[in-house]
């Protein structure tokens, strides 16, 4: 590549101009001169991100930027794992989600605490225990693997414990964009600014009991692997059957969309009833394919990938259109009812999560739309002959395979 006259890193066609006044690639064509690249330069970067030197034909600038990465994140790094997180102070278009990637090594615990905010979670790798009490005080105790997601609701207090042997790494969603894993209540902070005398009142015991407690906060620290979890759920007194499902076995559960293009598995509350306020899309696009034009009426989607790479362009009011490149460990927003689709622009296959700050999935499909209208008023829009309108796909379809 000419490091002074870039070339489209991949092809873009657009059918002309759709600007005014003009601007972008396509009104650029034929002038060489005034895609000259002068400005500093980092070849790595850009190299990740080919759709922001070089943006498609159809984009047009600008709107609050949409990418961020857990990769650029600093690593809490502490004896038991480690955590990273994005939330709206540093990506300020994600006012409804924050969100945490963390990983407990085998018996590492995530400390016993609670917070102001709902936590939904999916593990990507591993195995994880986790504790939890219910609004009506009754105690689970469950096992997640890869793939399971779990839920606790505002205030309820719960712990996460790595399990043998590759520990637990997974990707936490608050429901509120300001929502920090530092800033989050702990068990042994409540013990450390309570009186002694307090303590053992409460508990029925003599002050000294208390002798030993931390005076630090833990928040993850290395552990013991636990027993059986048939055993820490009778030592914990829980009742089978007691309590909603904390847990959801997402990876397991049956595809909304499923084709040679990928699949769509939903998590709301309609099949995960503890789920009350985020629900989830897990999207698989195999290479070429695509999640088709569509947008979301309900809320905000919060986007984490986890394999593979992307292209999405976002359509705005105004109008706007900008495309960037997602990979492994970056994290997207899309603001509610804005336009958007996901093409796998890689060799694997591409997985990502899309949650949402709402009780329930909710989409429009531009196919399904179009599909659903008297042919005659699409036709006149957009000067597409009928008979070949008659062969758009007739409805949603989640993904668009390769043809
Ligand atoms: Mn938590
Ligand atoms: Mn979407």
């Amino acid at each position: 590549m000419d490091p002074d006259n870039r070339v489209p890193h991949h092809e873009t066609p657009s059918l002309g101009n759709p600007d005014l006044p003009p601007e972008g690639m396509e009104n650029i064509a034929g002038d060489p001169a005034s895609t000259r690249m002068t400005g500093p330069r980092n070849p790595v970067l850009e190299s990740q991100f080919p759709s922001a030197v070089t943006a498609p034909g159809t984009d047009i600038s600008t709107q609050p930027f949409f990418w961020s990465s857990f990769n650029i994140s600093p690593r809490r790094q502490q004896r038991g794992g480690w955590a990273r997180e994005v939330t709206q102070q540093d990506f300020a278009i994600s006012d409804e989600i924050a969100g945490v990637n963390m990983y407990l090594e085998p018996g590492g615990i995530r400390e016993l605490h609670w917070h102001q905010t709902a936590e939904w979670a999916y593990m990507s790798r591993g195995r994880c225990r986790i504790t939890t009490l219910s609004r009506e005080g009754l105690p689970s105790v469950d096992d997640v693997e890869s793939g399971d997601l779990w839920f606790f609701p505002a205030g309820l207090p719960h712990s996460l414990q790595g399990l043998g042997p590759d520990g637990a790494e997974f990707v936490l969603a608050f429901d509120d964009g300001e929502q920090s894993e530092s800033n989050t209540l702990l068990l042994t902070d409540w013990f450390a600014h309570t009186p002694p005398d307090v303590l053992a009142k409460n508990f029925g015991v003599a002050q000294e009991a208390f002798k030993d407690i931390p005076l630090h906060n833990l928040w993850i620290f290395p552990g013991d692997e636990p027993g059986e979890l048939e055993d820490d759920q009778a030592a914990a007194g829980v009742e089978w059957g007691a309590t909603n499902p904390v847990i959801f076995r997402l990876s397991r559960s049956q595809p909304r969309y499923q084709n040679s293009g990928g699949s769509i598995r939903i998590a709301d509350s309609k099949n995960y009833t503890a789920s009350k306020t985020v629900a989830a899309a897990l999207t698989i696009i195999e290479p070429g394919s695509m999640r088709e034009l569509h947008w979301h009426p309900n809320a905000d989607e919060w986007q984490y990938y986890l394999q593979g790479t992307g292209r999405m362009t976002v359509f705005n009011t105004g109008p706007h259109a900008n495309t960037t490149d997602f990979n492994a460990g970056d994290v997207g927003l899309v603001r509610r009812n804005l336009g958007h689709y996901v093409e796998n622009t890689g060799d694997v296959p591409l997985i990502y999560l899309e949650t949402f700050r709402s009780d329930h999935y909710e989409e429009v499909s531009l196919a399904n739309w179009l599909s659903h209208l008297p042919p005659k008023l699409v036709s006149q829009h957009l000067n597409i002959p009928e008979d070949v309108l008659a062969t758009f796909p007739r409805g949603a379809q989640g993904i668009v395979p390769l043809r």
